[in-house]
């Protein structure tokens, strides 16, 4: 287990204690599982590698902790150009942003220090005090309109 993954445990541990909910085996599952890659994750897919790993959750689980682990802000659920929500693991420091492909569902981050500013300026400016804000482009990724290209010169 990275370090990362391990502070993350801790933390759920301690927030599942002071809400006086269980520490369970399968919700510990659930955060190692998203803890162990750098993908966006449906609950759909958590749910076939849990079973593909032999660990027995129920939907209603994967559903239930997948909540529970976004109110204790260590997971980040975007709604990313389909009509579900994707999850992934939080990176203290490394904050990003999406592209999305709306034609494979390829999803890439990037991360520009300089749109952060403009965004923090805009929100001065209406003197509005942000807690979270993201930015995401929805379009068609580069194979994609390789593809498209191709298809129009037919
Ligand atoms: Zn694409
Ligand atoms: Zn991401």
């Amino acid at each position: 287990m990275s370090n990362l993954s391990q502070r993350a445990q801790k933390l759920f541990i301690q927030y599942l204690r002071e809400n006086n909910l269980k520490v369970t085996q399968e919700r510990l599952a659930l955060l190692a599982e998203i803890f162990s890659t750098s993908e966006h994750l449906d609950a759909d897919e958590l749910l076939v590698r849990m079973k593909t790993k032999n660990k027995k959750v129920s939907r209603a689980t994967v559903y239930r902790t997948l909540d529970l682990l976004v109110q204790c802000g260590l997971v980040r659920k975007s709604r990313l150009g389909h009509e579900h929500y994707f999850y992934e693991k939080v990176q203290p420091g490394k904050r990003h942003d999406h592209m999305v492909c709306t034609h494979c569902g390829r999803i890439l981050e990037f991360w520009d220090p300089a749109l952060d500013e403009r965004q923090r300026q805009i929100c001065q400016e209406y003197h509005f005090r942000p807690s979270f804000y993201s930015i995401q482009i929805q379009g068609l990724c580069e194979d994609c309109q390789k593809v498209e290209q191709e298809n129009t010169f037919l």
